[in-house]
């Protein structure tokens, strides 16, 4: 009952030209005050459309959804357009890969930071220009003043990323939802960012939801993985136990994708062979047995539980042992 965040069963299914497809097959799990979940993947594994639905920013018109998304004791599913606009922004903030798609080209800096306060606080108009200041020097933004005055289109990759976080911070929400936040930087970029966002969320008892393809950066900033394959989650694990001995043949495979600068593990670097598979194209069986070294019959007809151990669950055959004996 301690949670932040507890999503339930969730189900989200497109409707397309092609029929209506199951995008999240039900997936459920928790998120605790000022914790930071990661969810990993390759892109087309469900983890985007599991936060555009916590954000309620699913399309009713193409989407079903199904299940439930409690935050703070809300069920987010039955409030209507007007409570979630108030809630996103203010309670739940998210900060996407791609500043672009969140900052407005034609507003400068300061308009768009102080339209933030102006939806969610009751400020004044002096009060919110001294906030959206005060806002951009704590994420590290230099001559704060000036840049109040540009445009996002003059800002570096980098820059505009802080921009987005002092955005998405500004009215301290209890959960940041962060998707591929520094994928599109470099390293040394990428790791203030990091830093940056952690530093942030620790001072305001944020929980994160952080959504990444890159273990390098679950390793850095969560407490705990879920790890998902066409629109299931087919690992919880904590951090620690997540590299130490992850469990799933997925997530065993992402692991040995790590990048690592040292040139002998650069050779034994062996990504997992194949793709996911298309929305729809699985209909039985585990959606992994195209692409898993293990695989064995019984995986080609029944889908796997997910079932688990202490802290860590898996959804694969090879641990479900003593349901097959059952
Ligand atoms: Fe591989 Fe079978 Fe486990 Fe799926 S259930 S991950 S195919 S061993
Ligand atoms: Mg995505």
């Amino acid at each position: 009952k301690d949670a932040l965040l507890a999503v339930n069963d969730l189900r989200v299914k497109f409707r397309t030209e092609n029929g209506v497809l199951p995008a999240l097959q039900g997936i459920s799990f928790q998120l605790k005050k000022g914790e930071t979940v990661a969810l990993v993947g390759e892109s087309g594994c469900g983890k985007s459309v599991t936060s555009l639905a916590i954000m309620g920013l699913l399309s009713r018109s193409s989407t079903q959804m199904e299940g439930s998304i409690r935050f703070q004791g809300r069920e987010l599913g039955k409030l209507g357009p007007k409570e979630m606009r108030e809630i996103r922004g203010k309670e739940i903030a998210m900060i996407f890969q791609e500043p672009m798609t969140s900052l407005n080209p034609v507003h400068t800096i300061g308009k768009q930071l102080e339209e933030v306060y102006r939806l969610h606080t009751d400020l004044s108009k002096k009060e919110r220009r001294e906030q959206a200041i005060a806002m951009l020097k704590k994420v590290g933004v230099p001559r704060a003043e000036e840049i109040m005055r540009e445009y996002p289109h003059q800002l570096s990759g980098g820059m505009k990323q802080r921009v987005m976080i002092a955005m998405a911070m500004a009215c301290n929400p209890h959960l940041l939802i962060a998707d591929e936040p520094t994928t599109a930087l470099d390293v040394t970029i990428q790791a203030q960012i990091l830093e940056l966002m952690n530093d942030l969320k620790e001072k305001a008892n944020t929980s994160l939801l952080l959504i990444t393809h890159d273990l390098g950066v679950v390793a850095e900033m969560a407490n705990r993985v879920l790890v998902m394959y066409y629109g299931e989650i087919v690992e919880e694990a904590d951090v620690a136990s997540l590299f130490t001995q992850p469990l799933h043949p997925y997530t065993a495979g992402l692991l040995r994708c790590i990048p690592d600068l040292d040139e002998e593990e650069k050779k034994r670097l062996d990504p997992i062979e194949g793709s996911v598979p298309l929305l729809g194209e699985v209909t039985e069986g585990c959606a992994f047995r195209f692409r898993c070294p293990l695989a064995m019959e019984r995986c080609y007809l029944e889908k796997p539980p997910l079932s688990g151990q202490g802290t860590q669950a898996v959804r694969c055959w090879l641990y479900a042992k003593e349901e097959m004996a059952v």
